[in-house]
């Protein structure tokens, strides 16, 4: 049997330990709280499911083949909440993009913009598909460390001038998943000039601008004048709506970045149900209600989760933004990974091991804010009582 080279080389998946642990777990009755995934547990609000159901009934022509890059009017309405969130003006045609998730848009991106043998930097700790995405296009992910002691940014000037001249993509994920961290203008506007400097693309992932809390406004690179040049950036219904089943999101930016990533879809996917972008433009059309009462309930259980974690001697820093509280590993535990799997053999309690978003997040453990109150103060419960043991 003969399997390609790529997949040899993607990494080992980090959790299937854990995984395994897991289901162990179950099949021995366990009750297990799972703050490890970003999944968010409230329902879809009812507006969007409830146009899409009448869609689905009655606008069969939405049963057949949608089109390849979004449909006309799913890309209007992305392009209008762009302008009207952002303040930016992408063309709804030409500078913009739908997308199956933007998981689908990050991997096919890679295809777009990197030849085989060139470097992508990759931000780490990072959500894993963007390295994935680099090693599918045959290029050679080089990590850009996300450190405390930079704010969790990448510094742009530790990178080797022999890397530098054979990157042609660079991906940045603010506000960030998993360190929580967050970015302001004069950031993407040092992105954006290194970048040209060195003739690299950026692909922003966006995924989390409207997850912000205290008032924090999470800015999209396309604010940066002359990002249009060299950026693309994805954004996402799954967080923000509560939509990350229903597989729906959009791209935008650079033009000729666009048609590539269009060209590289059109060759390997036939696009979103209609139906399903027409309900997400429900969403787009009347995002304030559910936005507001999302940052309510995950305020709420940041403050849970920030005072119990206090208590427990583990003082962590209030994040701005995203679904997650990323921390040190207590003291006494040799890696993420012991921490994570002793939490999970005593107690049923699943956590993010820093490790699992790469090298760069050794030490450091992730939790998340998408498992309802009651369950969040139970898991944080067995989380004491695990550290007192
Ligand atoms: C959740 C998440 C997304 C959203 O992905 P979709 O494919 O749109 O569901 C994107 N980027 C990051 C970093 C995420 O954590």
């Amino acid at each position: 049997m003969h399997i390609a080279d790529r997949i040899d080389n993607m990494p080992q998946y980090l959790f299937a330990e854990i995984d395994r642990l897991k289901w162990e777990a179950r099949a021995r009755g366990v009750d297990l709280i799972n703050l490890g995934v970003g999944d968010p547990d409230v329902p879809t609000p009812d507006f969007i499911v409830e146009a899409f159901v009448d869609i689905v009934r009655h606008k069969t022509a939405t049963h057949q083949y949608p089109e390849y890059d979004g449909d006309p009017a799913f890309r209007r309405s992305a392009a209008a909440w762009i302008k009207q969130r952002f303040g930016v003006s992408v063309h709804a045609d030409r500078e913009l993009v739908g997308l199956i998730g933007s998981k689908e848009g990050i991997a096919h991106f890679a295809l777009a913009v990197a030849n085989p043998g060139d470097v992508v930097l990759v931000p780490n700790p990072a959500y894993p598909v963007y390295e994935m995405a680099a090693i599918l296009a045959n290029a050679e992910p080089y990590p850009m460390p996300l450190l405390p002691e930079n704010d969790f940014l990448p510094d742009f000037n530790s990178i080797p001038a022999d890397i530098l001249r054979r990157a042609s993509l660079m991906y940045l994920n603010y506000p960030n998943n998993p360190t929580a961290a967050t970015a302001e203008l004069p950031f993407f506007a040092r992105a954006v000039e290194f970048a040209k400097q060195h003739n690299i693309v950026i692909c922003h992932d966006n995924a989390y601008s409207e997850i912000t809390f205290d008032g924090f406004v999470a800015p999209s690179i396309l604010e940066v004048p002359g990002s249009m040049d060299c950026c693309i950036e994805l954004n996402s219904l799954s967080k923000p709506f509560n939509m990350t089943g229903w597989r729906v999101a959009f791209a935008y930016g650079n033009e000729q970045l666009i048609t590539a990533l269009r060209k590289v879809k059109t060759a390997t996917d036939s696009g979103q149900f209609t139906a399903i972008q027409f309900a997400a433009m429900a969403g787009l059309a009347n995002p304030t209600g559910t936005i507001a009462r999302m940052r309510n309930i995950y305020e709420a259980r940041r403050a849970l989760v920030i005072d119990a974690l206090g208590k427990m001697g583990l003082p962590c820093s209030m994040p701005r933004a995203s679904l997650y509280v990323w921390l040190p590993i207590p003291l006494g535990f040799a890696s993420s990974q012991e921490f994570a799997m002793r939490l999970l053999a005593e107690q049923g309690v699943i956590v993010s091991p820093g490790i699992g978003f790469g090298r760069f997040g050794e030490g450091y453990w992730r939790i998340s804010l998408t498992t309802p109150d009651t369950r969040l103060a139970l898991g944080l419960e067995r989380i004491a009582k695990f550290l007192k043991h």
